[in-house]
């Protein structure tokens, strides 16, 4: 998505709405992956001479859960915001590391999205908040019913009873 900046960039006050959709069907990010395109919407305003976006991105996302390694579908929204300024207000060695620069008067938005909906996918996921994992032993699924495994906790007494026959 590149949106053309020339009616805002110069003139203080001007704002730009936009809104989209984006594909990073291809996109897998650490057990994460996209199963709808995402929706943005947004507004870059022109404030003093920078130009500040803000936009929000709605998306169908497919998680891999931590315990039992399930594929769970959700929704996920988030709002990110960016200060955007013109590649030739960059001085050399004195970037603002909180700033995103571009060229010419036009911008891409897709690595900026992509970047703040990464950044925003909370790390752990569950399929759900009592999801019983696999079984360590042998793998089974435990949400799908017991497996045969002895997977009590050794009573710490028969520990003491293996050291004295050691
Ligand atoms: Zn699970
Ligand atoms: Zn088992």
């Amino acid at each position: 998505m590149i949106l053309d900046l020339s009616t805002i960039v110069n003139i203080d006050g001007k704002k730009l709405d936009f809104d989209g959709q984006l594909d990073f069907s291809g996109i897998d990010e650490q057990g994460v992956s996209f199963v709808s395109p995402v929706s943005v919407c947004g507004r870059i305003s022109n404030i003093g001479g920078s130009l500040e976006l803000a936009a929000t991105a709605k998306m169908q996302l497919r998680f891999e859960c931590d315990r039992c390694l399930d594929s769970v579908d959700e929704e996920f929204e988030c709002s990110f915001e960016e200060v955007l300024k013109k590649e030739d207000e960059r001085v050399e060695g004195a970037e603002n590391p909180d700033v995103l620069y571009f060229k010419g008067n036009s911008i891409e938005l897709d690595e900026i999205i992509l970047n703040n909906i990464i950044v925003s996918i909370p790390l752990k996921h569950l399929c759900k908040t009592d999801c019983r994992g696999l079984c360590p032993n042998c793998g089974k699924n435990l949400n799908l019913g017991e497996c045969d495994c002895d997977t009590r906790p050794a009573d710490p007494r028969f520990d003491i009873l293996d050291k004295l026959f050691e």
